[in-house]
């Protein structure tokens, strides 16, 4: 039985991505990111099916542990890297890279006493003031890194910048031109650019590039979506019409009663809501797609339900199929009448929501 509500991801799609990124970045290793079950679409199912990388990345050391665990052997970077012995030792048992971002982990990796060669990137603070360390601080832990002997030589250095999605934004020249002040004279492999930077930041591409967002078809900008950029959508959500009502003028519809018919109106309802992670903040008017066609969304999200006015549309019918988001209708859009970007969509989808692959 076909599931009421359902997200199809389209696996050829993420390859087709990877071309890009390798157009616009033709030199650089690909570090592809992969966390938060890879953007919500399956961390295992994008790991069996990408190729052309050179190594995956995730946030945390269980997503690695995990990654690892579904027969995953190439290389699988921990980008928060750890925060105990315990983590640490996870990371070298399963050679997973590691990111040393602070003096807390520097303690611990100068007391192990662990066998083995462990690959490791440095983090550089270049103006994300997150993780990392400050300039006057990066040289001298590069320094110090090199007596570490779990650690394979020489470490990589990368950063993470904090406005590419802003083309006027004058801190990304900045970050840039301190990563490139401080790490001149180190040797060794360098990483800069998220998606935004591989797409409009030339300068932000060195050895190794860390594409998330652009990897699932969606852009990092809010005023161009994916498809602009020569990406492919890889999720569509969907479910279908459950109820179809014709309401008379003055009729509120949904809680709070924010939704009022000025006239007499179609509307339908919908399997969907927050319960499946389609926004609360969807605001009335974001576009759904019923049998093809746009349709207003009007009224609040409920947890399972949402309205739409199908007023314009002859012969709609329980059952009738229904695009939240996907390639007709992109997510990038949606995240704008949702007051959201794109990212919170695509992680939010929840578990009852069956995953399709095409
Ligand atoms: C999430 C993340 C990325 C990928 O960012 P996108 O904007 O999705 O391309 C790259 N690098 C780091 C350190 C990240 O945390």
């Amino acid at each position: 039985m076909a599931p009421a509500t359902y997200a199809s991801i389209n696996l050829n799609a993420i390859n087709h991505n990877v071309l890009q990124v390798k157009k616009f970045a033709p030199d650089a290793k690909i570090m592809a990111v992969v966390k938060a079950n890879a953007y919500g679409h399956g961390l295992k199912r994008i790991a069996a099916q990408i190729a052309g990388v050179n190594a995956l990345a995730v946030a945390r050391v269980d997503e690695g542990i995990s990654l690892r665990n579904s027969g995953f052997e190439k290389e699988i970077v921990v980008l928060e890297g750890f925060v105990n012995q315990d983590e640490l030792y996870e990371l070298i048992s399963y050679d997973l890279t590691l990111v040393i971002h602070n003096h807390h982990q520097l303690e611990i990796l100068i007391n192990c006493t662990r066998k083995g060669r462990v690959k490791a990137w440095l983090k550089f603070d270049t103006g994300m003031s997150r993780l990392g360390f400050d300039s006057e601080q990066i040289r001298l832990i590069f320094q110090q890194l090199q007596s570490i002997s779990v650690i394979r030589q020489p470490p990589g250095i990368m950063t993470h910048l904090a406005n590419a999605d802003d083309l006027s934004h004058s801190g990304t020249h900045a970050q840039m031109k301190l990563f490139a002040d401080q790490t001149l004279h180190i040797q060794t492999e360098k990483s800069i650019a998220n998606s935004a930077g591989i797409i409009a930041w030339p300068d932000s591409i060195s050895d190794w590039v860390r594409p998330g967002i652009m990897l699932y078809g969606v852009s990092p900008f809010s005023d161009r979506n994916g498809a602009t950029l020569g990406l492919k959508t890889v999720m569509a959500l969907n479910s279908r019409v459950i109820a179809v009502k014709q309401l008379k003028a003055g009729t509120a519809i949904g809680y709070g009663s924010t939704w009022v018919s000025d006239k007499s109106i179609k509307m339908g309802v919908i399997a969907i809501g927050y319960g499946d992670g389609y926004p609360r903040s969807a605001q009335s008017g974001t576009p759904v797609l019923v049998n093809g066609s746009r349709v207003p969304l009007i009224g609040r999200v409920s947890m399972d339900m949402i309205t739409v006015d199908l007023s314009k549309l002859s012969d709609v019918q329980p059952g009738d199929p229904v695009t939240l988001w996907g390639e007709e209708l992109p997510v990038e859009e949606i995240a704008q009448w949702a007051n959201t970007i794109p990212y919170t969509l695509l992680c939010g989808i929840t578990q009852r929501v069956d995953i399709v692959e095409i």
